[in-house]
Formats: structure tokens, sequence, C-alpha cells
């Protein structure tokens, strides 16, 4: 027994799911896995030491089902609950039921939970810490004639953000006055559909950016580590496909300088647990912008975890156990180069997400290949959730030997029965500016219509 909690309900599906079991085996806490109909055949099932059925097919049935899983954590008798990525994570009405029924979120407190939620509230917590925020608007606004007026004070191109947005839903990029309203409109839509919520923030569009991020944890007792930055600009449709740990071209002088800030926003939160702060730097001016911050796991962890040999997901489950940190920031030292790559069922053509069932699965392996992946010979892609299959981590000495690892290992993956997006993986380790490091945001567009950067 760990002394931690005694039995985990994982209130998530998919490779995370599997990725939080294995660490809970490890700690020698038992797991509770929950599944919608959907699932019944699922990888993170058949690995942990129960399971419960929450619901039909539809997120909205299950992995969205609050009383269904809260019941299922209940009856089970699970004193903590892991809420992965995606799905529920980010809601308040978890935590605090957590907190009503004496069982534990691992995750931050409801209250940071909720100012940092929305991209406004926690845009102006940020600027308020002395922290640099993209210029723009700080609050967001739901009459278009009032978006338009700050938009034209910006100066295009801007960017239409949703302030309950996520996953990047609700953004937009808006080049000419004239094409303002129809795209505040359209934005405006798809977050009313996806969160309830039509507020908008319009700030100025970063046209050559990287994605950059700091990984932090917090403890019940006022102390922080931040375990370096991840570079995420290999993105599609404002989703992150490839990562690297460390960032390649960004100095160590601002690195430090970002991890600073990042502490310093925690810090002032009385933010507790694993965490991350997101940045977007511009290459031109080469300063950093405050974005948001995720209070949760993120899909991309695993590349931290190589270059510091630290388990992130361990550490979670003891920060929320209310445990002190077993380390400070001199015992954190980064060592080598770190790759992931996100393999997404999807077709090759025009990526769209794609499922049927696995008719035959291998995995790649060797020194430095780490395979997370809910994957298996026999195994059903669902089309109700999101196309993440798997992702592949490459660690390497170096950057160059990193990525040629990556590339031997991403062709030795053979899924047979549902198409993957293997080949577009491919092609952008291939491409000249992601070999240089000198890829922004748009590397993905440009390689998609045709114009290498
Ligand atoms: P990460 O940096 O971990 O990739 P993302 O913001 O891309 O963070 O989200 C992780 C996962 O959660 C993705 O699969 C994404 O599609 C999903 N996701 C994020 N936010 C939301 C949301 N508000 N609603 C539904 N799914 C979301
Ligand atoms: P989400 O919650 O959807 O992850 P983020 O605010 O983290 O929303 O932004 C998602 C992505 O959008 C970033 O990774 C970046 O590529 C892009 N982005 C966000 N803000 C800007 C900006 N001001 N300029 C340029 N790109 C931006
Ligand atoms: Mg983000």
């Amino acid at each position: 027994m760990s002394g931690f909690f005694k039995k985990i309900l994982i209130a998530n599906r998919g490779e995370i799911a599997v990725r939080i079991i294995r660490a809970c085996k490890e700690l020698g806490i038992k797991t509770v896995a929950v599944y919608s109909t959907a699932d019944s055949d699922s990888l993170h099932i058949k690995l942990a030491d129960e399971s419960v059925c929450i619901g039909g097919p539809f997120p909205r049935e299950s992995y969205l089902n609050v009383m269904a899983i809260i019941s299922a954590a209940k009856l089970t008798g699970c004193d903590a609950l892991h809420p992965g990525y995606g799905f529920l994570s980010e809601k308040q009405v978890l935590p605090e039921l957590c907190q009503e029924l004496g069982i534990t979120f691992i995750g931050p407190r409801s209250d940071v939970i909720k100012e940092l939620g929305d991209k406004d509230k926690a845009k102006q917590l940020a600027k308020k810490t002395g922290i640099p925020t993209v210029p723009g608007a700080e609050s967001g606004v739901e009459n278009v004639e009032e978006a338009y007026d700050i938009a034209c004070s910006i100066g295009f191109p801007v960017l239409i953000k949703a302030v309950a947005g996520g996953g990047g839903r609700g953004m937009r990029i808006v080049y000419e006055k004239s094409e303002f309203k129809e795209q505040f409109s359209n934005a405006q839509q798809e977050v009313l559909s996806a969160f309830g919520d039509p507020n908008v923030l319009v700030e100025k569009y970063i046209p050559r950016a990287k994605h950059i991020e700091v990984q932090i944890l917090g403890d019940l007792h006022g102390n922080y580590v931040h375990f370096g930055l991840r570079e995420c600009s290999v993105q599609r449709r404002f989703q992150k496909i490839i990562e690297e740990a460390l960032p390649h071209l960004v100095s160590r002088e601002i690195q430090e300088t970002v991890a600073r800030d990042a502490l310093k926003l925690v810090r002032s939160l009385g933010y507790h647990c694993l965490g991350t702060v997101e940045f977007i730097y511009d290459c031109d001016d080469q300063k950093h912008y405050f974005l948001e911050v995720n209070t949760r796991i993120q899909v991309e962890h695993p590349i931290t975890e190589e270059i510091t040999g630290r388990d992130l997901v361990k550490l979670q489950i003891m920060a929320g156990a209310g445990a002190k940190l077993p380390l400070s920031q001199k015992d954190i030292t980064f060592n080598g180069h770190a790759i992931e790559l996100r393999v997404n069922a999807e077709d090759s053509v025009n990526l769209l997400p794609q499922s049927g069932k696995v008719h035959f699965y291998h995995q790649p392996s060797g020194f430095g290949v780490r395979v997370d992946s809910c994957l298996f010979s026999g195994a059903f892609v669902s089309p109700y959730y999101d196309s993440l299959l798997g992702k592949i981590i490459l660690w390497a000495e170096d950057r160059d030997q990193c990525l040629k690892k990556a590339l031997w290992a991403l062709n030795e993956m053979a899924v047979v029965g549902v198409e993957t997006n293997q080949k577009f993986i491919e092609k952008i380790l291939c491409n000249e500016e992601f070999v240089r490091g000198t890829y922004t945001t748009t590397l993905v567009d440009n390689l998609l219509s045709g114009i290498e950067s």
C-alpha cells in the first residue's frame, strides 16, 4: 500500500486512461475504469482492477455524465478520482462533487480551475501578476460591433478566440477588416454549440510564432518546481501533432524567463498539483506572451518525462494526495532530446477521422522508443471520440539522432484495418523547416496548401 490512495477512479478513456492505470500499479493503488457501451472491449478496461459501464456511446451519455461517474466512484469505494485530459478534466463541477462526497480530486482546487477556465479571466490574472499578455482585449465580448471596433483598434490580422474554448475550437484568424463580421459569427456559432458561452476575445494574431509551454508542479505546502519547456508548434487547426523538449531554437535565457513567469503565476494563485502554462513566442521580436493554463495532465507530458527522468503522473497523484514535493528545482536536470508523434486515426488524403477494427497492430520499440497507446490487434476504433490512438515518444542524446529515430520508429509501426496519419507525420519530419527547427505554427498549413515556408 502506497499511503497515498487506496483506489482511484479514472474518469477517462483511451491512451491516457492506460497511462494512469500503469502509474497506479507502480504506486500500489487499485484502479477503477469507466467505459461507455462503445468502449466495452477497450484496453483500459482490461488493465484496470475493476470497471463500470457509465452509459451510451455519446460523450454526454458517459464520459461527460458527471452523475454516472461520481456514482461509479462512490459505489466502488474509491477515495480519489483522476480526470485525465479532455472530457470533464477542466470542469469545475467534478472537483466540487468530489469534495461533497469525500473523494479527492487529483488536480487543483475547483475555484482555481474556474478562474483559469475562461481565457479572458486567465489573461487578466496573468497581466495582474506582471506576465506579458498578447496585445488586444482582456475581456470577452458578445456583440459583433463592439468586437469589430476592438479589432480595428488592434490592427489586422487578429485572432478571434472563444473565452470558453479549448482544443482549438472557436478560433478564427482574420486577415482583413472586410472578413471580420462573418468570421466572428462563425466562431460564435461554433462556440455556442460546443460550450454554450457566446463570449469571444479578440487579440493580435502573431504570424511568426512558436507555441511554448512550461510543465509545473506544486504541492499543498507552497513548494513549486518546473520541469522545463516543450515546443508544440506543429499544429493543424490549432491542435498539436508533434512536440519536442526542450524547444530547439528558443534561447536558454528566454526559456528561464518563461519558466519563472509560469511559476510566478501559479504561485500567486496557490495552485497545486500538475499544470501547464502555455505561451506564444513571437519569433520576430523574440518575446513571449501568456496564452492559458491547462489544469490537468497534458497529452505531450511524456517528452518532459523522457528528458527529466521523472514520472509526472506519479508525481501528480502524490501531490494530489497532499504529499510534500519529493524533489526541488535543483534536482530537475535535462538530458538529451525528446520528440512526440501523435498517431491519429485519420485518412491520409483529407485527414478526416476514421473508425473500424484494427486487424493487426505492431508497435515500434528499441532504445529510446516509447509508445503510449490504447491499440492492440483486434481493438475497435470508435467514431464517437477524439481520433488520438497513441503517441510514439523518442529519446536520444541530441536532436539530430532523435529525428532519425522518429523516422524509423514511425515506419516500423503497423496499424492494419484503420487508416492513420503516419504518412502525414513522415512528411512533416522530412520538412526542411522542421529539421532546422525554424518552423512556426503555420508549418502544417503551409505544407497542406503546398507552399513550403
Ligand atoms: P493538449 O495540449 O494536452 O493537447 P488540448 O487543449 O489539445 O491540450 O486538449 C487535450 C485533449 O482534450 C484533446 O484531445 C482535445 O481535443 C480535448 N479537449 C480540450 N479541450 C476540450 C474541450 N473544451 N472540450 C472537449 N475536448 C477538449
Ligand atoms: P486552446 O484552448 O484551444 O488550446 P490556446 O489559447 O492555447 O487555445 O491557443 C491554441 C493555439 O492557437 C496556440 O497553440 C497557437 O498556435 C494559436 N494562438 C493562440 N493565440 C495566438 C495569437 N495571439 N497569435 C497567434 N497564434 C495564436
Ligand atoms: Mg492551449
